[in-house]
């Protein structure tokens, strides 16, 4: 993976590292494709983007769950569904 990317939104390169400007980034949008299809036929395709061009393109903070700060990772939706979690 390189170690610069390109915001798909605002064409700025952005740093592959943690960035000072905000604490979701780098971020990377994912394009799923054929959403009414099964999981096992869809694609997927990842886009590096900054979060704050990501917000202003959705323009409505009311559906930026991911901001909360007790929004899951990752990890914890898997440890939920294996029962690792509570
Ligand atoms: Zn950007």
């Amino acid at each position: 993976m390189p170690l610069q990317h390109r915001c798909c939104i605002c064409k700025q390169s952005m740093p592959h590292e943690s960035d000072p400007s905000h604490p979701l980034n780098p971020c990377a949008l994912v394009l799923v494709s054929n959403i009414n299809l099964d999981r096992q036929m869809q694609k997927e395709q990842e886009f590096p983007c900054h979060f704050d061009c990501f917000r202003r393109l959705v323009a409505d903070d009311s559906l930026m769950y991911i901001v909360e700060p007790d929004y899951s990772t990752i990890g914890d939706v898997e440890d939920e569904q294996s029962g690792r979690g509570s």
